[in-house]
């Protein structure tokens, strides 16, 4: 069945179409890449997704539900890694996760708070703050926040810009894992190769548009 159901959405900031008529399915359990130069529009239509950019038209809805009538519904279905890391500085690790764990109503969510520390190498900063967190431990709570109330969709939006290779592995065999149980995954990145590596199927974005979308197998002999 349907993930996410895309129809006929438009978004112009000013004079510049952001987004033109996109229309796009994503099934469940796909693991989906939006592959695009930076301004093609992949930014605004995760942030559509997530409730942050109010599209000008077009429907969108999450598991069968519309995300502005259902909010709250299709809020709980998510879990959006966003591009820039801001944490508040005053929560250490697990303060931060127990507290976006508040937000979605779970009271104690510290199995799935220790799962997640333990998958993203967190185990050892739970206790400090993110003042003292390097820029790849930063981006693993970035995730860890995204999933600490199980979403079913999972969106990362570039994940890996500025994360060294090793920590991109990590971070790739426990998305992989994610997949592999069920979860469906939405990852945007302007690289080819990254996307090839773990997509199922890709859609190519420019200029607010789709150009392009095939499985990963189509798309390469194609190029
Ligand atoms: P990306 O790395 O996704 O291409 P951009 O560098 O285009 O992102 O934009 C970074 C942020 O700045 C975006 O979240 C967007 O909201 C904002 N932004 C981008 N372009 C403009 C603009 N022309 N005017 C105002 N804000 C912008
Ligand atoms: P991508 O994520 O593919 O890099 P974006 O969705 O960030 O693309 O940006 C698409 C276009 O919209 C770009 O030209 C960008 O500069 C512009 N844009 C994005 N956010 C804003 C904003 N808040 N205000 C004005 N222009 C924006």
């Amino acid at each position: 069945s349907r993930a996410i159901k895309i129809e006929n959405v438009n978004k112009s900031y000013g004079d510049l179409q952001a987004l033109a008529d996109i229309d796009l399915e994503i099934k469940q359990g796909e693991f989906f890449g939006l592959l695009g130069p930076n301004g093609a529009g992949k930014s605004t239509l995760i942030g559509i997704l997530g409730g942050l950019v109010k599209k000008d038209s077009g429907q969108v809805t999450v598991l069968g539900k519309d995300i502005i009538s259902d909010y709250r519904k299709t809020k709980k279905s998510l879990g959006i890694v966003p591009q820039e890391i801001t944490f508040d500085p005053y929560f250490t690790v697990r303060e931060t996760l127990e507290m976006h764990s508040g937000y979605f109503g779970i009271k104690d969510n510290s199995a799935k708070i220790d799962e997640l520390l333990r998958a993203l190498s967190l185990k050892d900063k739970a206790e400090i703050g993110p003042r003292e967190l390097s820029g790849g431990m930063k981006r693993r709570l970035l995730i860890a926040k995204a999933l600490v109330h199980d979403p079913e969709i999972i969106v990362l939006d570039e994940p890996t810009a500025g994360v060294d290779v090793e920590l991109r592995n990590s971070l790739w065999d426990y998305v992989i894992d994610l997949n592999q149980k069920g979860k469906t995954i939405i990852l945007t990145t302007h690289y080819l190769e990254e996307a090839e590596a773990l997509c199922d199927r890709i859609a190519i974005m420019d200029q607010g548009k789709i150009i392009k979308i095939d499985s990963k197998e189509n798309l390469i002999n194609s190029i």
